[in-house]
């Protein structure tokens, strides 16, 4: 289905949005990718410029969303995404949310497309219940600092609803839960880079709280093989998309410093506001509606990602975010 079919990809230069660029051209896709590099770089998209099927167009999709000729699917994944960058970003990461999601559901309705909304784990923010299902409705604080984020992916969530039911719009809401692997950014704050950068740099590994709280970590393959299915699927969602290990922070930064042969020792530092306590997704419904599980184990896919760190180099800044 993806073979000769249009594409635009929205926040298409970041981490994840730089690999489903990458598997849709490989699937034979031409890919529209409109981005304006507020928390991702050029060099994001080196390897997609050298080839064929690809377009990169600059804008904000807060301002506006313009595409010429046909268009067959709309990924919409422009926001800041990581707590650095949305803590950073209040208004703007609101306004990709409300605007930027107007704009690209616009898109489609006008095209006739199919609309796949990128939302997160985050709409089920602090869990009351363990491994969260899609229809757990979540504990989120409107007014906590991580709001700007959560709110902005449930009221994406609700519009996209909308549109399905007003417009007719073939819409599907994926939940994503953290992801990890090559092109996170060394310091947007997320654990693994941080206790990447951190271990290979031989500075403290900053462990928030005391470590329990947990997180269940999915490869970026896995992640982007999971919205790619959901794309060429005809189903609404939501559906979670994430990984099935789950570990609490402590033990992630034990392993990253193993595997990058490190003596960093583990700071403690204190624990963000309204940080969820558990993260694991129930991936009954991504398993039956698609077939989808992921494939990568956390062993193999950390190993990878801090190779591709030490490649890659990093400046060893020291920041107390996870
Ligand atoms: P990222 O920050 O690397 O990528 C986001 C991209 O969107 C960046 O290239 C950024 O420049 C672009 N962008 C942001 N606002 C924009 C705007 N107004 N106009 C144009 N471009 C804009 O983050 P990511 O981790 O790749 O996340 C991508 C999407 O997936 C986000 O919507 C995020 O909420 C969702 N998601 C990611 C994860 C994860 O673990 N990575 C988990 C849940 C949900």
């Amino acid at each position: 289905m993806l073979n000769g079919s249009r594409v635009v990809v929205t926040g298409g230069a970041g981490f994840l949005g730089s690999h489903v660029c990458e598997a849709l051209v490989e699937a034979g896709a031409d890919v529209v990718c409109l981005d304006n590099y507020v928390t991702s770089t050029p060099a994001n998209l080196d390897r997609l410029r050298e080839g064929t099927g690809f377009t990169f167009v600059r804008c904000d999709v807060s301002d506006a969303v313009a595409v010429d000729g046909a268009v067959d699917l709309v990924l919409h994944l422009a926001s800041p995404a990581s707590p650095a960058d949305y803590l950073r970003l209040p208004l703007e990461t609101m306004r990709a949310g409300s605007a930027g999601t107007t704009h690209a559901l616009e898109l489609a309705r006008a095209k006739g497309a199919r609309f796949l909304l990128a939302s997160t784990s985050e709409v089920y923010g602090d869990p009351l219940c363990h491994p969260q299902p899609e229809e757990y409705w979540g504990n989120v604080n409107p007014i906590g600092p991580r709001a700007v984020y959560d709110e902005s992916k449930r009221f994406s969530e609700t519009l996209t609803s909308a549109y399905r039911s007003e417009h007719g719009v073939d819409t599907a809401i994926v939940r994503i839960f953290n992801s990890y692997g090559e092109r996170m950014r060394a310091h947007d704050g997320r654990a693994v880079p941080t206790f990447i950068r951190q271990a290979l740099a031989g500075e403290p590994i900053t462990v928030a709280g005391d470590g329990s709280q947990t997180r269940t970590l999915c490869h970026v393959t896995d992640t982007v093989r999971g919205l790619l299915a959901m794309a060429q699927s005809e189903h609404a969602g939501p559906v979670n998309i994430g990984g099935t290990h789950e570990v609490t922070v402590l033990e992630l930064a034990e392993r990253i410093r193993a595997i990058s042969g490190s003596r960093s020792p583990i700071r403690f530092v204190e624990l963000p506001e309204n940080d969820p306590r558990l993260r694991r997704p129930d991936l009954s419904r991504a398993v039956r509606l698609l077939g989808w599980q992921p494939r990568v184990r956390l062993a193999d896919g950390l190993a990878q990602t801090v190779r591709w760190f030490a490649d890659h180099g990093i400046d060893g800044v020291p920041t107390g975010q996870t």
